[in-house]
């Protein structure tokens, strides 16, 4: 069985690859687009540039909050509360922390709009 902290670490070398895969896609993207007719805002094709870039900024965040929520797991794990539920202060079951080394609150209060 890993510890929570291999977990956390393996994790976040994952997200960090998928960063800096997102990262790449970007610049190319940007590079693309000013290569072609970036100057033409009515191209139909820039349009979709600018779709598929607001789409990978969104993922960008996403896995930069992800990021910060490894490591305020991992700050959890030094200050001895990891797997208490932050909202409810109850204990976090052992599958969601498998599955979700991250998670910083239980099911109930997930399922209840906590995040
Ligand atoms: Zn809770």
């Amino acid at each position: 069985m890993t510890s929570a902290r291999d977990r956390l670490a393996f994790e976040s070398t994952q997200t960090l690859q998928r960063l800096a895969d997102l990262t790449r896609d970007f610049d190319a993207m940007v590079a693309a687009s000013r290569d072609t007719n970036a100057d033409d805002e009515h191209d139909p094709e820039g349009a979709t540039i600018a779709f598929e870039r607001s789409q990978v900024e969104a993922l960008v965040r996403q896995a930069q909050r992800h990021l910060e929520e490894i490591d305020a797991a991992i700050k959890r794990l030094d200050a001895g509360t990891y797997g208490t539920c932050a909202v409810c202060g109850n204990p976090i079951a052992q599958e969601r922390l498998e599955a979700r080394p991250a998670a910083a609150i239980c099911i109930a209060c997930a399922a209840s709009g906590h995040r």
